[in-house]
């Protein structure tokens, strides 16, 4: 197909800590590029999650994004997105979008958030950019019940509600408690390979 006829790419960004990533952020991410329809969803690791620092140490950047990676494999249209890594500094998300508009000329953008994170979408760092550069898109995250902006024209896509969250498995990792079927066992040989969370008292 010559170039001027081809369909614009449309790329998912669904950025977070996954500190770990879990079975919450993949069937996520599954499901919205199924819905949507989108070539590419590309869970972007924060470099520096600002809203975060301070409130508990935080897992190295580099080892976040491998065990992402591990985590998307071998998943069809699932990436791990280095982006802000590379960048450096602190993660901004409409900094990342002008990023990947430039690597991805034409290109269809969606931004990805859960209940918690849509909710705070005005303390973000030029939320406006955000917004007009990708579409806003939002999952339900159970336990979760924010009013969302109504300025904004979210897209709303259903997804099977996973009560889990990264907060919550460190607490099990912490008491021993299993986290099979929580995270894909590729995350494990990676947290175990590379001993994280060792000092919240996992061997
Ligand atoms: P933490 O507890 O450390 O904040 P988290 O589980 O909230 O971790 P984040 O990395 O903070 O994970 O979240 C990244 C994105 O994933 C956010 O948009 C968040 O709303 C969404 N998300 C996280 N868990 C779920 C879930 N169980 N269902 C739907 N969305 C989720
Ligand atoms: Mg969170």
């Amino acid at each position: 197909m010559p170039p001027g006829d081809a369909k614009p790419l449309r790329i998912g960004v669904f950025g977070g800590t996954f500190d770990p990533p879990h079975v919450g952020h993949l069937v996520t991410a599954v499901n919205v590029r199924h819905a949507l329809d989108l070539d590419l969803m590309l869970l972007m690791v924060n470099n520096v999650p600002w809203q975060k620092v301070g409130s508990r140490p935080i897992t190295p950047a580099r080892d976040r994004l491998a065990m992402v990676a591990a985590a998307v494999a071998d998943v069809d249209g699932l990436e791990a997105g280095d982006h802000e890594i590379e960048a450096g500094g602190h993660s901004f998300t409409a900094d990342t979008l002008a990023t990947l508009g430039a690597e991805y000329p034409g290109a269809e953008l969606f931004t990805v958030v859960g209940d918690d994170a849509a909710a705070g979408i005005r303390t973000w760092e030029r939320a406006d950019e955000v917004i007009s550069r990708s579409r806003m898109v939002v999952v339900d995250r159970p336990g979760e019940h924010a009013e969302l902006d109504a300025d904004v024209d979210w897209v709303r896509v259903e997804v099977p509600r996973l009560e889990v969250s990264s907060t919550d498995l460190r607490a099990r990792w912490n008491d021993g408690r299993p986290l099979d079927y929580l995270v894909t066992d590729e995350v494990l040989a990676v947290v175990a390979e590379r001993g994280l969370y060792a000092s919240e008292g996992v061997a």
